[in-house]
């Protein structure tokens, strides 16, 4: 579970991001996260997994209260939580195995345990014919199925991804969508900040709305709205 009490972001320049946010989000929920460009979305997410922390208020992941995770802990909060990215942000010179099994490596886990994880999730995205690839041999959609792959290897609870169809053409963004329902599906909870009218009004989910950096609609299975 999700849950932010009174939570208030200043940047240091002065830009008031957020401005007093409450939200509960339940384990296993699809939330799209909406709103015009400089809303806030972003910041927002970012706090969740602790990219960004609040200037106040109470963030609290899985029972664990964000303004109290100690700095050496943010690396087990990252290993609960999946990010992706609307740029993929794939390791170079890694090959699409090796980046997905970075993340399991640096726990330690045994190179068998590591191996069967890693083929196991590239055989969910349907990569797994890729595995000795390179990420610049890979399309825009094999590369983000690549991250969602990685996203998800640590088995999170919550995945958070900002924009992930934002470099993608209509027909593998849905490809993508359908992956991300299939992942929540099996239970994880996801929040996707998007600007794709046409996925959130035909993939109905829960709707927050952020303007000014306050909610300003938040409805199940909701609506884009109209920004521009
Ligand atoms: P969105 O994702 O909805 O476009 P953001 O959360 O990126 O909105 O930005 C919200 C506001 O905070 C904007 O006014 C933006 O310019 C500002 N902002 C975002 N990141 C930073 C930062 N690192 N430093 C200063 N201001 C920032
Ligand atoms: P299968 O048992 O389904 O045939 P393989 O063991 O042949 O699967 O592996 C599938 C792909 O994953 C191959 O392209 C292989 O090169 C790659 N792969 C397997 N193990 C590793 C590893 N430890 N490091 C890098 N690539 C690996």
């Amino acid at each position: 579970m999700i849950e932010m009490s009174e939570v208030y972001k200043t940047y240091p320049n002065g830009v008031l991001a957020i401005n007093g946010i409450n939200i509960k989000i339940n384990q296993g929920e699809f939330t799209y996260v909406v709103g015009p460009s400089g809303a806030g979305k972003s910041t927002f997410i970012k706090m969740m997994y602790r990219e960004e922390k609040p200037t106040s208020g109470e963030i609290v992941i899985n029972g664990v209260d964000l303004s109290k995770l100690k700095e050496s802990k943010v690396p087990f909060l990252r290993r609960s939580i999946g990010v992706v990215f609307q740029d993929f942000k794939l390791l170079p010179k890694l090959t699409v195995f090796e980046n997905v099994a970075f993340a399991l490596e640096v726990i330690g886990e045994n190179p068998r345990s590591i191996k069967k994880r890693v083929l196991d999730v590239l055989d969910l995205v349907q990569l797994k014919h890729k595995a000795r690839a390179f990420p610049n041999e890979l399309s825009g959609g094999e590369q983000q199925r690549v991250s969602l792959a990685r996203s998800i290897v640590n088995n999170p609870g919550v995945m958070i991804a900002d924009e992930p169809t934002g470099n993608l053409d209509p027909d593998t963004s849905w490809e993508i969508m359908h992956l991300f329902e299939e992942i929540n599906n099996r239970g994880t909870t996801i929040v996707m900040a998007t600007h794709n009218k046409e996925i959130v009004n035909t993939l109905k989910k829960r709707v927050i709305a952020i303007e000014d950096g306050k909610i300003v609609r938040d409805e199940p299975r909701g609506e884009y709205g109209i920004y521009v």
